[in-house]
């Protein structure tokens, strides 16, 4: 197996984040890798789903209502995870496909959700999402807000938060933004932590990553 296939790349990601967790005191099979397959199809899903990839992100619900109800027919076992934003009129859509969603970062999404959950009588892991870097052009409840937030979503809605997810800046130390994240998660007693991504999955494992969302590593350049 090489590092010019998708399984061989996955493969190498795999031992990465053994060291990681090793280096850091934790143990491997604490850290779940999400296979970030947005973009590719399902024929380039497919090595990856047979070399026993089981955990997958997408960003968009329309795009993977279009490849993984005829790759759950496939392979058993599939988790699905919403990392992209989500729209309220996508909702009904999105907790129907998906086993988890990254993306809960206002009261609107977070009622939709609720509601879906209600009426279709399913259980979904859920994150916030939390823009660290407070960035205007990102999505994500604000640092400051993100106490309040979910602790509404809790108390007013009923609705299970499992952790707290964030992208760091582009042009910040990720280990900043990963240490303040996890600094929030045990604040607020929040035991997932979905952070880290190609470039910088390790330090996110040593900051206490739960979940690890590792696209351009595995499948190769999104074109
Ligand atoms: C695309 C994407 C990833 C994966 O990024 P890579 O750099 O390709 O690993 C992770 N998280 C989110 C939210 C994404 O949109």
């Amino acid at each position: 197996m090489t590092f010019e296939t998708a399984p061989g790349r996955l493969s190498a990601i795999r031992l990465r984040m053994e060291q990681a967790c090793r280096a850091a005191g934790r143990d491997a099979n604490q850290a779940t890798l999400i296979a970030v397959s947005k973009t590719f199809e399902a024929a380039e899903i497919r090595p990856v789903l047979a070399a026993g990839q089981r955990a997958f992100g997408e960003n968009r619900v329309q795009e993977a209502a279009g490849k993984w109800p005829g790759l759950r027919q496939e392979y058993t076992g599939i988790e699905l995870h919403l990392i992209g934003p989500l729209q309220s009129n996508k909702a009904k859509e999105a907790v129907s496909l998906f086993d988890c969603i990254h993306t809960i970062d206002r009261v609107k999404i977070a009622q939709a959700v609720a509601a879906e959950l209600a009426r279709q009588a399913k259980r979904l892991t859920l994150f916030i999402q939390v823009n660290t870097g407070a960035e205007p052009q990102k999505a994500g409840v604000l640092p400051a807000e993100t106490a309040s937030f979910v602790e509404h979503c809790r108390t007013e809605l009923n609705l299970p938060v499992a952790g707290l997810m964030c992208i760091p800046p582009v042009d910040e130390e990720p280990a900043i933004h990963f240490a303040f994240l996890s600094k929030m998660a045990r604040e607020l007693q929040l035991e997932k932590l979905s952070m880290g991504m190609s470039a910088d999955f390790e330090t996110a494992l040593e900051f206490g990553a739960t979940h690890v969302r590792v696209g351009s590593a595995i499948f190769g350049r999104r074109s």
